[in-house]
């Protein structure tokens, strides 16, 4: 569960970008976060993990008190948290099954990380996460041999490799065309149903958003001005 209670974020040139947030996300749910660029989505679900630090109230994950958390217990934390981008963030010139490990390069002593090597068992699970994704015929191509939608799954198995709770994606579909962009979206469904990952997506696609999230939040200037069911958003957006 993730509990945000009155948070706010200031930046340090003064911006606020978060006003008394108030939102619960239930285990499970799949919750897309839409508004207008600029309105606060990105700093909204990058406070969940720490990327960055709120200003005001309270943020809790899972009964966990974000902004208490030091050191190796935020790297700890952020293994419950898989986060997706916008831009994949792989390493292009290497191949998918290496991408995907690099999951486990924070639990590896440094030497491992260092050298590439890996677990068997790591391996293993690399592949079966490269699986649940469909790309397992991949796993030693290159990156940059693969398609947008294909090195957004590459991301995707990267991050269900660490066995997350919680997944938080930024625009994951906003460079990818709107086929491909549904295929990816219907990745995102099954894992949320399949494997009960709780996600919270931005998207500035509002039919997306309709189409796959069951919950909609609205923000506008730092604010939530709407939360409800995707099915009762029809009067609203
Ligand atoms: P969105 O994801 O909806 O486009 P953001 O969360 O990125 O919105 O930004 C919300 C507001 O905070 C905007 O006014 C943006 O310019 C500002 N902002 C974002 N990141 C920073 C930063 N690192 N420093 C200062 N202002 C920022
Ligand atoms: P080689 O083919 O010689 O192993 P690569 O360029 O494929 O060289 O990889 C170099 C090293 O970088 C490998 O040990 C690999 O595990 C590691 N690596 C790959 N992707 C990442 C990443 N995203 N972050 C950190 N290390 C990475």
């Amino acid at each position: 569960m993730i509990e945000f209670k009155d948070v706010e974020k200031i930046y340090p040139n003064g911006t606020q970008a978060l006003k008394d947030i108030n939102v619960t996300i239930e285990k499970g749910e799949f919750v897309a976060v839409i508004g207008l660029s600029g309105a606060g989505k990105s700093t909204f679900i990058r406070c969940i993990n720490r990327m960055h630090d709120t200003t005001g109230g309270e943020l809790f994950v899972d009964n966990i008190n974000v902004g208490a958390l030091k050191g190796s217990a935020i790297r700890r934390f952020r293994r419950k948290v898989g986060m997706i981008f916008q831009s994949f963030n792989l390493v292009n010139r290497t191949t998918v099954i290496k991408n995907v490990l690099v999951a486990f390069a924070p639990d590896n002593p440094f030497w491992r990380t260092f050298l590439g090597v890996y677990t068997k068992k790591q391996k293993l699970q690399a592949l079966e996460a490269l699986e649940q994704v469909g790309i397992l015929d991949k796993a030693y191509t290159r990156v940059d041999q693969l398609s947008g939608g294909q090195q957004q799954r590459v991301a995707l198995a990267r991050t269900l490799a660490q066995k997350p709770d919680i997944i938080l994606a930024d625009e994951p579909v906003a460079s990818l065309d709107p086929i491909t962009s549904k295929r990816v979206m219907n990745d995102f469904t099954k894992i949320n149903k399949d494997m009960n990952i709780t996600i919270l997506m931005n998207i500035h696609h509002v039919d997306m958003a309709l189409e796959y999230a069951d919950r909609i939040i609205g923000i506008r200037a730092g604010e939530v001005v709407f939360d409800g069911k995707a099915s009762s958003v029809d009067d609203v957006v």
